[in-house]
């Protein structure tokens, strides 16, 4: 099989790499020069682990290929996918300006049957309209080629992408066509030999699962978020309670960790995007817009905590924080707690200093040279009134405490994600504050 993915970001460059570490002959397709010289080059625009070495191989082998010519790259393809970013719009939809651009584009240039799959995350009704400037893109050529749209979100988990890929949960397909639905089918036997299921059905289901899958996991967060800030004030410890309810397998023990809120390229936009789109169809999310409203709260909390053991006295002062991804494992700094915290840190006149195994740089296109950033998690800590874990990196769970209590200027550690034994640490002389736990001394 032959495929083009457009689109060369997190989604489309690990579909794309995916796809040829199995045997298909794959174009990645991006308007990015830069982007796609460096990956020529072997330089990648995103760090997920496993990546580079997945990329050269299939490079190598004469599967992979980068390219900004669309025209070319789907000559003769089974498949196209649109893997573009859809950003919200300023009301908070999802922007598709990207997608039917890239359907226009494939329109224009398409000699074959092909199947032009969403991959992007967009409202129900897209598929519509992809087709649509598929129809006029034809039209326009006055080309009669057959084509089929489908419907296939994406739902890899930035940080353990291959392995979502590879091994996913679920392949979820939305088709209008017996052969659409045997052109997906053939692509993706390779990853369904174990056991993975492949899930077809019409196409507005499938643009609807990956919103409501998403609402759900941000549902989950926010509620227990809210059950945390519950525990602290009446003297609860929400890591019992964690415990307590997820060994009931109606909820589960994943995905009901409380911490600052969550952020990411996805969770906010898809629950604002599937807030909007009910609205637009004279519907309230109202769950939703709680489980929005909490999170935006949520990303407070810890500078809270901060302002408060510090009697609101913050200027002059100086912050190591731990880990500014949004989670770890990825670089990924979109709508990430971090910037929320360090900002609301800067306005009240305290200074820096940071320490991410991977995502300093991309921090630097908003945070710039306002804060400083350690070579080392250990360099952050000196001289800094506080810690503030911030991502649970790995690298973070276990660290010297001893080392840490002697560069720190006074031994107070602000944990957002709940990895140290707050027992331990006040046995060591620690001030320790997390969440949903009353902590402090
Ligand atoms: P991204 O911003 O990392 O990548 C998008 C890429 O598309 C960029 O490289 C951009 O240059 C390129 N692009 C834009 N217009 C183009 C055009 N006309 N032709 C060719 N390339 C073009 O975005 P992403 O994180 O990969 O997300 C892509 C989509 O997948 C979004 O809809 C997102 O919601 C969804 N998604 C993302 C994730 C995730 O974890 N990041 C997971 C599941 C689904």
């Amino acid at each position: 099989m032959k495929i083009a993915v457009v689109g060369t970001g997190y989604v489309g460059l690990v579909t794309g790499t995916c796809f040829a570490e199995v045997g298909i002959d794959v174009t990645c397709i991006d308007i990015d020069q830069k982007k796609i010289d460096n990956l020529h080059k072997g330089i990648l625009p995103i760090y997920e682990p496993g990546l580079e070495e997945m990329v050269s191989r299939n490079v190598s082998a004469g599967r992979l290929h980068f390219s900004t010519n669309l025209k070319e790259a789907i000559q003769d393809c089974d498949v196209a996918f649109i893997a573009v970013g859809t950003p919200p719009g300023e009301d908070g939809s999802a922007d598709l300006k990207y997608v039917l651009a890239v359907a226009r584009g494939i329109g224009e240039s398409m000699n074959n049957y092909c199947v032009v799959v969403t991959k992007s995350t967009v409202p129900v009704g897209t598929a519509a309209k992809v087709r649509k400037e598929l129809d006029d893109a034809l039209a326009k050529r006055g080309a009669a080629i057959e084509f089929d749209v489908a419907s296939n979100p994406e739902f890899l988990k930035e940080g353990a992408a291959i392995d979502d890929f590879l091994k996913p949960d679920r392949i979820v397909v939305g088709i209008s066509s017996e052969r659409a639905e045997e052109v997906m089918s053939r692509l993706y036997k390779p990853f369904l030999l174990n056991g993975h299921p492949i899930i077809f059905m019409d196409i507005p289901s499938a643009e609807m699962t990956k919103y409501a899958a998403n609402s759900m996991l941000a549902t989950k967060i926010s509620f227990m978020n809210d059950i945390a800030n519950l525990c602290e004030i009446m003297g609860a410890d929400v890591n019992m309670v964690r415990k307590g309810i997820g060994s009931d397998a109606r909820i589960g023990t994943k995905f009901i960790y409380p911490g600052i809120g969550y952020g990411g390229s996805c969770f906010p936009k898809d629950v604002k995007a599937l807030i909007k789109t009910a609205s637009e169809n004279g519907y309230e999310m109202q769950v939703l817009k709680a489980v929005e409203s909490v999170n935006d709260a949520q990303k407070e909390v810890l500078f809270d905590k901060v302002s408060k053991h510090f009697g609101g006295e913050l200027a002059g002062k100086k912050f190591a924080v731990w880990g500014l991804s949004f989670k770890p494992k990825t670089d990924d700094m979109r709508e990430a707690p971090s910037l929320v915290i360090i900002e609301k840190l800067l306005a009240e006149g305290s200074t820096v200093s940071a320490y991410d195994p991977v995502a300093m740089e991309e921090a630097k296109h908003s945070l710039g040279d306002r804060i400083t950033y350690a070579k080392d998690p250990f360099e952050a800590l000196v001289d800094a009134d506080a810690l503030l874990v911030v991502t649970e990196w790995p690298e973070f769970r276990s660290p010297s405490f001893e080392v840490v209590g002697k560069l720190l200027k006074d031994k107070v550690i602000f944990d957002g994600r709940n990895i140290y034994d707050p027992a331990e640490l006040r046995a060591l002389g620690f001030a320790y504050h997390c969440i949903g736990v009353k902590t402090a001394h």
